[in-house]
């Protein structure tokens, strides 16, 4: 099903990257759709749920707007993402900030536009229960789960920077009761990709224990970390099984808590990360004594993930879909190592060629740079069987217009 979507969208990408250039981001809005729906119906047993989409995954305003008009909330970590989500139009009431390590002040330009606070160190939780006792505030906790198998992406464990230890809720209790706040939500996110469903479940039990402890919940947030494949066969979060696991076990601690609870998820990469295409032209095929480089128009400066935590991007030819395939190293023009993939199977690189790196998303765009003063790069939405420009590709001006130049 999967190829057959693919082979589907080939000519339109390569028809995208004759009409914009490249290097160029392209999603697919079905796609993203999709997935919303998949997660929503995963999760149908239970009465109250609210999926807040993570903005720092894909930040255009028309991906925001998108995830308006299917519905979703979102999950800010920063008071800038808030003031994104508010300006594509998105309630405050339905976003959560959950900032790391930031300053009261900028939990207190939160307060003002009315977003849900989430605060996760108990430094911040008492000076803003001293100050705006009326205000209620989610808490998240490090229940000290490893969820994921790559330390560089996983933040439950017991080392972590994120999250209020379980071990510290006696104190968090102590500040609730001297300062008389309202603690409204638990939260915990555990990093991405969650490997073993039993594994969450475990730490789901944790936030379970945690939250009797607290009467006046409204939700139960379970962050993210849903796992997306990059390779056929590659493992996946099985969303259908967790929904249909936790749904009943979220449903029974309703009863037992007494209170209606609505159940909160804040994903980024399973929503948005199939959905987005990259497309990079290949500049230069070389042959060196060990490989042949295929050398694109693009680098670290606009996809650094393979290069930051090794993450795997397939890639095709979308020029010459039926070629025969060859080994290629797929490099970057950035002069740093910045090489995409080794020992490729491709189908025969010509210069001039467009390759396209599929999982592209989530975390791509929104971590691009302008590294060796490259422009980033344009992006396109895909919707209603068009393409649709969100966001140009940066020029000269772009690189210069902040700058201030002193003369000698
Ligand atoms: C990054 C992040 C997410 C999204 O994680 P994904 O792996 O993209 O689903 C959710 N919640 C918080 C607090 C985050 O920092």
């Amino acid at each position: 099903m999967l190829k057959k979507n693919l082979q589907m969208k080939q000519s339109d990408l390569l028809q995208i990257s004759e009409s914009y250039g490249a290097p160029t981001y392209v999603y697919d809005a079905d796609l993203i759709s999709d997935q919303y729906k998949r997660l929503c119906s995963a999760f149908a047993e239970v009465e109250e749920l609210r999926l807040h989409y993570a903005v720092k995954a894909n930040s255009n305003l028309s991906i925001l707007k998108l995830f308006n008009h299917l519905g979703a909330g979102l999950d800010t970590v920063s008071i800038q993402e808030v003031q994104l989500g508010i300006r594509a139009g998105v309630d405050p009431k339905k976003i959560i900030f959950t900032p790391n390590g930031v300053s009261i002040e900028e939990l207190e330009e939160a307060v003002k536009l009315g977003v849900q606070i989430n605060i996760d160190n108990l430094s911040i939780l008492e000076q803003f229960g001293q100050k705006y006792p009326d205000i209620p505030v989610c808490v998240r906790i490090n229940p000290h789960v490893m969820a994921g198998g790559n330390s560089k992406i996983s933040v439950g464990h017991i080392d972590s920077k994120f999250g209020i230890s379980i071990h510290q809720i006696p104190h968090v209790l102590r500040i609730v009761e001297l300062t008389d706040m309202t603690i409204n939500g638990i939260h915990m996110h555990t990093g991405s990709d969650i490997l073993d469903i039993d594994v969450f479940l475990y730490a789901t039990e944790i936030l379970f224990d945690t939250a009797k402890h607290f009467k006046q919940l409204e939700f139960l947030d379970f962050g993210s970390g849903f796992k997306v494949s990059y390779t056929q066969g590659d493992i996946e979060t099985d969303i259908e099984e967790l929904g249909q696991k936790l749904s009943k076990r979220f449903n029974d601690f309703v009863q037992e808590y007494g209170r209606k609870l609505t159940l909160a998820f804040e994903p980024g990469k399973f929503l948005v990360s199939k959905a987005g295409y990259f497309l990079a032209k290949v500049n230069v095929v070389k042959q060196t004594t060990s490989t042949v480089f295929a050398s694109v128009d693009s680098g670290f400066n606009h996809l650094i993930r393979p290069m930051l935590y090794g993450s795997h991007h397939n890639i095709e030819n979308l020029s010459n879909p039926n070629g025969k395939e060859r080994y290629y190293s797929v490099v970057g023009y950035i002069c740093e190592t910045d090489t995409f993939g080794s020992n490729r199977r491709i189908s025969e690189i010509t210069e001039g060629d467009i390759l396209v790196f599929h999982n592209a998303g989530a975390y791509c765009f929104s971590m691009a740079s302008n590294y060796n003063s490259r422009f980033r790069p344009a992006e396109i939405l895909w919707y209603e069987g068009k393409a649709h420009l969100i966001r140009e590709r940066e020029s000269f001006e772009d690189l210069i217009r902040l700058q201030k130049e002193i003369s000698f």
